[in-house]
């Protein structure tokens, strides 16, 4: 185990405060979600670790049931740090959630206090952790209080098992009384997470504003649509992709014509920007200045230089943003 960081790693990378607070976040950060279970190649997933870290993303977003099996990325990723980034833990910001489906009965998978004390405790033994960064209410149950999740969330922070805590999913209603209550406890909302993309542009109506309103930073997931925005469905279904793979959570039927339609052009106005559709995806998320930061996935090291190489062109022209609208808007 010899892995020494490369020495100009921080000046490859652009942070950002994170809302209202102290905390920088690199520009883009690495998602666990698929690609680091104990399904996939254990030597790819240290490889896009190292590559990551070497490239400023100090970031890694986690969650108990990432996989598959539900656990196995948490597990990986604290071996991989045991054997690589001895040392290197202050250098890290780890997140870790918890409210989807996880284990067997009624505790398992719920947004209950319960379920979130028993998580994290879980979270902190499968990744060798002391402690994460940012622990996150993977989403609003529908039925739990959200008073009860938000003041486990704070409870976590006062037990010194998390730095800061976020939200993710929350419908704007239960996000608003979860920003309220946090600032009253003195524990703000760090981060809010949410799915945004040039295909999910939901989140600019209500989310968004409101998570600026309270100092949330605002943290975009699935940036690429999980891959539609990238140029690598444009000419069918490639084998290993994630809407090939059994154990990915791109549906086949999301494919549509519309969709590789769309991606077609937008890989046009990309590849005249000198980029390719996935780097203009990023810098389109990224444009807007409330962003954080994306969390993006990858299932190889050079799909991760690519995304990484979105930071060379960030700034948009009026007339291509117009001609981005104009593709999304038909
Ligand atoms: P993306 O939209 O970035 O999709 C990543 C996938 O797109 C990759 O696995 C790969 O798929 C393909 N891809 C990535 N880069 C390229 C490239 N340069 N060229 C071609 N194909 C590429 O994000 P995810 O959907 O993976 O989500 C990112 C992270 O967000 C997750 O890991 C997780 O941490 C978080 N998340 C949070 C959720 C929440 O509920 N809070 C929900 C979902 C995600 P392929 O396998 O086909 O190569």
């Amino acid at each position: 185990f010899d892995y020494q960081p490369a020495a100009g790693r921080y000046e490859r990378m652009s942070y950002k405060y994170c809302g209202k607070s102290g905390l920088q976040l690199p520009l883009i950060s690495l998602g666990l979600w698929h690609n680091f279970g104990s399904v996939d190649n254990f030597d790819v997933a240290t490889d896009m670790i190292k590559y990551a870290f070497d490239h400023g993303v100090t970031h890694f977003d986690l969650a108990n049931n990432y996989g598959p099996v539900p656990g196995s990325a948490e597990s990986n990723f604290g071996r991989i740090l045991r054997e690589n980034f001895r040392g290197y833990r202050d250098e890290m910001i780890i997140s870790s959630k918890a409210g989807h489906e996880m284990w067997a009965g009624p505790y398992g998978g719920n947004s209950s206090r319960k379920n979130l004390m028993a998580s994290i405790d879980q979270s902190l033994r499968r990744t060798g952790l002391e402690y994460f960064d940012i622990f996150y209410s993977h989403r609003y149950d529908g039925v739990t209080p959200v008073e009860e999740t938000i003041q486990a969330l704070i409870d976590i922070v006062k037990q010194g098992k998390a730095l800061y805590i976020g939200i993710s999913k929350y419908p704007p209603e239960q996000a608003r009384i979860a920003y309220e209550m946090m600032a009253k406890a003195g524990v703000p909302c760090l981060i809010s997470q949410y799915r945004y993309s040039m295909f999910d542009r939901a989140v600019e109506v209500e989310t968004l504003p409101l998570a600026a309103e309270y100092g949330s930073g605002f943290i975009a997931f699935s940036p690429l649509a999980q891959g539609l925005l990238t140029d690598k469905y444009l000419n069918g279904i490639p084998e290993g992709s994630r809407a090939a793979r059994s154990s990915g959570f791109l549906q086949l039927s999301q494919v549509t014509p519309e969709k590789v339609e769309a991606a077609r052009r937008l890989n046009e106005i990309a590849l005249r920007r000198g980029q390719t559709l996935a780097e203009m995806a990023l810098a389109w998320v990224l444009k807007d200045e409330r962003m954080t930061s994306v969390i993006v996935g990858a299932s190889s090291v050079s799909q991760l230089a690519d995304n990484l190489k979105a930071l060379e062109h960030l700034d948009f022209t009026a007339d291509e943003l117009r001609e981005i609208e104009r593709v999304l808007s038909e």
